[in-house]
């Protein structure tokens, strides 16, 4: 029986995992949720999977579910604090973090710190602490499951290989949304168009990152911790399929990929239950039914996103985490109406033009230059709101 701790319980990666649970309950038991605003399911979690401990963002969501649950409540936690105690709990063996955002660094870590084992979905963790993560999952002796399905995908790849015998990491990309778009018509598409994503059903932020292709940056920066690979050997290729989940090209010219239909139970149950495969009720990958599968470089000029988180993990540094804040605040004002959808690529570049790259020693470092670059960031999409470039 396998405890687990999950981050994010009430989003896209949240609720799959809590399937998998339900779907085998002699494997898997639940010791503690969190959630950020989403009450209602919540306490729909809450009565079903019986956690011992719970945690909100706010003290008067906290004290609305007390009041809803009665003599049904947890222990019910608020804030940073209850976060973080939901991630270190004593009888917590593996952590799922599925926190949207730079908001699930502090809580991952601190569950790291505390020794648990981590099934990591949140991918902004190791874009903006990736060396601190690494060296901390290093010290601690825990492991670090990644539920990205590309990740994945090069974990699975990598198996029972030296990794100095590995020459490239390929990501797969499924090009999003605008992936024909020509550049003219992509600068007044509404959000409701950048959020109906072809071939993954996702959480808003990510599914924003996959139509501009910060996705496959914040990717490639997430793969440079996890698998200690240099940037210069992380390619990125387009495949509109989404079959091929990524690949792993070795010296010797042999280049193993994993392949499936794109649902994400199957990523997060390998990282629930490695190196056990977990008998999931999926159709199966029709390999005859597809017609083809196809693969083209990225277009930078159409998606420079992608090209920022390159510059931005060759800057070093606070750089990514940089990067990452400016992104979240540009996407956020690409939903409230505020920016154009090609504006969000503008915010994140002149943000990062104007940081002061710091060496990262500790987190807190981490967390300065995530706060600084949101006020920074902020200030830029204020100003495009203002001079009328909207659509
Ligand atoms: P989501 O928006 O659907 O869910 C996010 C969860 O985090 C919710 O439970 C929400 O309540 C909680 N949350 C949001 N802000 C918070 C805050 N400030 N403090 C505490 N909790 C907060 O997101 P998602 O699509 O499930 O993605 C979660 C993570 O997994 C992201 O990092 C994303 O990049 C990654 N990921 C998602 C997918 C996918 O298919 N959805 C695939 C690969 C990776
Ligand atoms: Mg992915």
């Amino acid at each position: 029986m396998k405890k687990l701790g999950i981050l994010g319980s009430t989003g896209s990666i949240g609720v799959s995992t809590l399937e998998i649970v339900a779907d085998f309950p002699d494997q898997f038991e639940v010791v503690t949720l969190t959630a950020g605003n989403n009450l209602t399911r919540l306490e729909e979690q809450i009565r079903r999977f019986r956690p011992k401990m719970v945690a909100v963002i706010s003290p008067e969501g906290a004290e609305t579910l007390r009041r809803r649950l009665g003599a049904d409540a947890p222990e019910i936690l608020s804030g940073v604090e209850g976060l973080v105690a939901c991630a270190c709990d004593p009888d917590i063996d593996m952590i799922v973090s599925a926190i949207v955002g730079a908001a699930g660094l502090v809580p991952t870590m601190a569950a790291i710190e505390s020794g648990k084992d981590v099934a990591l979905a949140n991918k902004e963790t190791l874009v903006t602490a990736g060396p601190l993560v690494t060296a901390a999952v290093k010290r601690l002796g825990v492991r670090l499951f990644p539920v990205d399905s590309e990740h994945s995908a090069i974990f699975q790849s990598m198996e029972g290989h030296r990794m100095d015998n590995v020459r490239r990491l390929i990501l797969t990309a499924s090009g999003g949304p605008f992936r024909n778009r020509p550049l003219a018509e992509m600068r007044c598409v509404t959000p409701a168009d950048a959020l109906a994503h072809p071939n993954w059903s996702m959480g808003r932020k990510i599914s924003i990152d996959s139509a501009t292709m910060m996705n496959k940056g914040l990717e490639v920066i997430e793969a440079r911790w996890l698998f200690d690979v240099l940037p210069e050997r992380i390619a990125v290729h387009i495949h509109p399929q989404s079959i091929v989940h990524s690949l792993v090209e070795y010296i010797d010219g042999a280049v193993i990929a994993q392949l499936g239909i794109p649902d994400m139970k199957t990523p997060i149950a390998y990282a629930l239950s490695h190196p056990h495969r977990l008998p999931l009720n999926l159709p199966p990958l029709d390999l005859c039914g597809l017609r083809n599968l196809t693969f083209d470089e990225p277009d930078l000029e159409r998606f420079p996103c992608l090209g920022l988180a390159y510059e931005a993990l060759a800057m070093g540094g606070t750089a990514p985490a940089v990067l990452n804040a400016a992104n979240e605040v540009a996407v956020e004002a690409f939903l409230n109406g505020e920016i154009p959808f090609l504006e969000i690529a503008s915010v994140i570049r002149a943000t990062l033009a104007g940081h002061e790259v710091k060496n990262l020693e500790h987190i807190d470092e981490v967390l300065r230059a995530d706060l600084w670059a949101r006020k920074q960031a902020r200030q830029v999409a204020v100003k495009i709101a203002g001079g009328g470039q909207a659509c």
